[in-house]
């Protein structure tokens, strides 16, 4: 047999799926407190439809005794796989059984420990998204070798266990153990069989409800807040099942609260596992908060459609779970929340996220090529969680409503419990259409980069004598994209006027335009159906900044200051101009979401783009106005955004004075009940600005607050603090997966590198671009981006961004983490420019 490969290459993931047919896992774990491992063993049952080399996948553990087939067999272990030995395996039914010990730890294994400080317990889960179930026990570990899982769990009595199948028996097992053994699976993929274990504690929704469990600890807290998220859960399921005309595919849907989980969630067939953090606050929630946790929960309810009944064959599909889940969440979300301004609320959660990558040299199709799946978790980020959405929103358009509802109930019905493609959906909408979208998903799906739509317009007279579009590449390529957008023509004493356009080549005439009236501006994607770059002309510019603070419409107004900070970001306005914009707009802007956005740019613009002068100069206008916001704004959820702004601008001894006399409690923001973030939030800004009773305000709110959260917000708050010997001891234990838990470490990333300490963590970010490839070994998926991000961020200046390039010249490094620097570095290229561009 030829050397086993590393990872899980394509070609070794075909071949197998094309040998191994009706797969079974019966598994036994034993799992005891305190331990760094827990054995198993693995009954593995499937069909072969030819003999011959097989491979299973394993790696980190330690396997003992192995039987082919009744028969004692020695087995080879390499590079992460078990060679099972060809004469023992037959033509039809095979049975493998594997006794395993496998590794747990509280970081860095997918049989992950929590320690709860607060009440000395322990908490045991699993999280194997993309590859890592084969971390924890032999299997075909690929996506399309679907498998139904009988699962039992050894563990103390005092525990709950909750899988993906109904519980069907739970009995002793020997003095103060309990065996809890579950219903067989119905076919799942590897990644998606799950376990939790612990003194979790069962939150009923009342009958019919879905359940959900959350650690012992924080029932108290949990109850309350988990009545919406069962609510909701349980209108997502009617509304999913309606629309997609599929009952909801599995016997039972538990939700899993669990602390520190490395994403928001995942949708295990029948259990997804929420990160606590995203679910019970940690800061004083506003309604944009409590909107986007119901769309956290019917992402991964939309999951168990997409992406678990009907699962992609490879990881470079990626896409088609994730875009529909987004996607779908909001669909539903606002048909049962019709008040709330969902497909506004769209825009400001995924169009800017999306656009600030596929603009960068860095971005990738929507579809990547991933020829093993050690590199799949590269894929995670905004082009799958925010282009995928945006361009199926686009698609919706192009096709409407029912024809794209449609497409997707037929097929979820050709592939459930099975394994689809992209070509298979696009097949799927074409049969319902009736129109080729041959160059639409070759443009959308697989080439990389976005569209720029300019427009053209004149007036003579009254009358609008000519209009028209055209698109060129964001990247500068020749490509072209075949797209639907809604142009708006804006009237002082007329309502608005709305044209359909299809935009299939360089440039489109809109001849329904002449003759109307001559418009005060227009603006190129009203209500946002489009996908790219959309700039206003300079005198719809003009006129747009003059008469922002009158524009009633609250979708318009909000993609309208989305293009204006395009145009600072693309450095065609100067950032001193938004800034001023928003001082004198956001005293009277009255959505909470809106303003927040604002908020973040400006402070963006004022730590990056701007000189150290002007922004002092700029900051305590900014103070003043967002403190008297928080005390004063009728509306409580503005006093909490305001109260986040002052928080991120405070700087000069008075703005810096409020944070002190929040925390001491001096003052208060009126009916804001602050949370243990919150006021950790105010000591890191106080720790990171050097303000002289900093130290006395965190030893203050160390004592104050000893629970477990406490520990890791004070460990991120410490990573603030200006002094070389603080920045070096946090390096070394960034490096090192046994140090502290993945979430701290997350946590504490951009405060070690605070906007004002770029000096201070300069040299650090060779020696962090230097760390890459042993972190893309090392940690969960989202953990590289929020790296690299961080330290780049923390830099302003030409010589961090020359640091950059430099290393992209010269270093080795592989084509997956090179694209990966040039998305992060775009933003620093970016403030170089500005800053020369728009200096002083
Ligand atoms: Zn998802």
């Amino acid at each position: 047999m030829a050397q086993a490969p590393e990872g899980i290459p394509r070609d070794l993931a075909r071949e197998r799926a094309g040998q191994v047919s009706e797969v079974r896992y019966g598994l036994s774990f034993v799992l005891t407190p305190g331990a760094s491992n827990v054995s198993g063993e693995v009954e593995i049952r499937f069909n072969l439809s030819r003999t011959g080399p097989l491979l299973l996948d394993y790696r980190e553990g330690r396997v003992g005794s192995v039987q082919i087939n009744g028969a004692a067999t020695p087995v080879v272990v390499e590079n992460g796989h078990l060679e099972l030995f060809p004469g023992s395996l037959r033509r039809g039914e095979n049975v493998v059984r594997i006794q395993f010990v496998s590794p747990v730890a509280t970081a860095g294994t997918p049989i992950t420990r929590f320690e709860d400080r607060d009440d000395d317990s322990e908490y045991i889960y699993t999280l194997f998204v993309p590859m890592d179930a084969s971390m924890a026990f032999p299997c075909f570990d690929q996506p399309d070798l679907k498998a139904r899982f009988k699962l039992d769990v050894t563990a103390p009595e005092s525990w709950t266990v909750i899988s993906n199948a109904p519980e069907e028996s739970a009995t002793d097992a020997s003095p103060q153990q309990r065996r809890t053994v579950f219903e067989e699976t119905r076919p799942i993929s590897t990644y998606l069989f799950a376990f939790a274990a612990g003194p979790f504690r069962k939150l009923e929704g009342g009958p019919g409800m879905p359940a959900a469990y959350a650690r012992q600890s924080v029932v108290e807290r949990a109850t309350p807040e988990v009545a919406r998220l069962e609510r909701v859960t349980a209108r997502g399921m009617d509304y999913f099942a309606d629309y997609f005309a599929q009952p909801f595919p599995f016997p039972k849907y538990d939700t899993v609260l669990i602390p520190g989980l490395a994403y928001g969630g995942m949708e295990h067939a029948g259990a997804t596992f929420l990160r606590e953090e995203s679910v019970l606050f940690r800061t004083a929630p506003t309604n944009t908060d409590l909107l986007r946790r119901d769309i956290l929960v019917l992402h991964e309810l939309a999951h168990q459609w997409f992406g678990d009944l009907v699962t992609m064959r490879w990881f470079d599909d990626l896409w088609l779970k994730e875009g529909f889940a987004q996607y779908m969440a909001f669909h539903a979300l606002d048909s049962f929340e019709p008040g709330e301004d969902l497909w506004k609320r769209f825009y400001e959660s995924i169009k800017p996220a999306a656009y600030a990558i596929d603009s960068t040299a860095g971005t990738t199709p929507i579809y990547q090529d991933i020829p093993n799946l050690q590199d799949a978790k590269s894929a995670y980020g905004a082009i799958v969680y925010s282009k995928a959405p945006g361009v199926l929103k686009q698609l919706a358009f192009v096709l409407g409503a029912e024809q794209f509802r449609d497409g997707l109930r037929l097929y979820l019905k050709e592939h459930a419990y099975a394994n689809a493609e992209w070509a298979d959906l696009v097949r799927a909408f074409e049969s319902v259409s009736r129109q080729s979208l041959r160059n639409w998903a070759e443009m959308w799906i697989r080439r990389r980069g976005m569209p720029q739509v300019d427009v053209a317009w004149s007036c003579e007279g009254d009358h609008l004598t000519h209009l028209s579009l055209s698109q060129r590449d964001a990247l500068g390529t020749r490509d072209v994209w075949p797209m639907a957008t809604q142009v708006v023509l804006d009237y002082a004493n007329d309502n608005p006027v709305r044209i359909r356009v299809g935009l299939n080549g360089r440039t489109m005439d809109v001849r329904e335009a002449a003759g109307k009236l001559c418009p005060r501006f227009v603006f190129a994607n009203d209500q946002d159906y489009a996908y790219g770059r959309f700039l206003l002309d300079a005198r719809s510019r003009e006129e747009v900044m003059s008469r922002m603070g009158s524009m009633p419409d609250l979708f318009r107004r909000t993609l309208l200051w989305g293009s204006l900070w395009e145009s600072v970001r693309e450095s065609q306005l100067d950032p001193r101009a938004y800034i001023e914009l928003a001082a004198k707009l956001l005293p009277g802007e009255s959505d909470e979401a809106l303003a927040r956005s604002i908020l973040a740019r400006v402070a963006g613009a004022l730590h990056r783009y701007v000189s150290d002068e002007t922004r002092r100069r700029l900051v305590p206008g900014f103070e003043t106005l967002a403190a008297k916001q928080m005390m004063e704004s009728p509306d409580l959820n503005l006093r909490i955004v305001w109260f986040r702004a002052l928080q991120g601008l405070a700087e000069t001894p008075a703005g810096l004075r409020q944070l002190k006399d929040l925390l001491s409690g001096q003052m208060a923001v009126p009916d804001v009940e602050l949370r243990a973030l919150d006021r950790w939030n105010m000591v890191t800004a106080l720790v990171a600005m050097g303000d002289p009773e900093a130290a006395a305000a965190f030893n203050a709110e160390l004592q104050g607050d000893p629970s477990g959260d406490g520990q890791k917000y004070a460990y991120a708050a410490e990573a603030a603090r200006p002094h070389p010997e603080t920045k070096q001891k946090y390096f070394q234990e960034y490096l090192r997966t046994d140090s502290h838990p993945e979430d701290w470490i997350e946590q504490s990333l951009f405060s070690f590198n605070s906007w004002n300490q770029s000096e201070l963590t300069a040299s650090y970010l060779k020696q962090a671009l230097e760390a890459l490839p042993q972190i893309k070994s090392d940690r969960k998926i989202f953990f590289l981006g929020n790296w690299l991000d961080a330290f780049i961020y923390g830099q302003q200046s030409s010589a961090a961004q020359a640091e950059v390039h430099r290393y992209l010249d010269t270093a080795r490094v592989d084509r997956d983490l090179r694209l990966k620097i040039l998305e992060a570095v775009d933003e620093l290229d970016r403030t170089v420019v500005i800053r020369h561009k728009f200096p002083d």
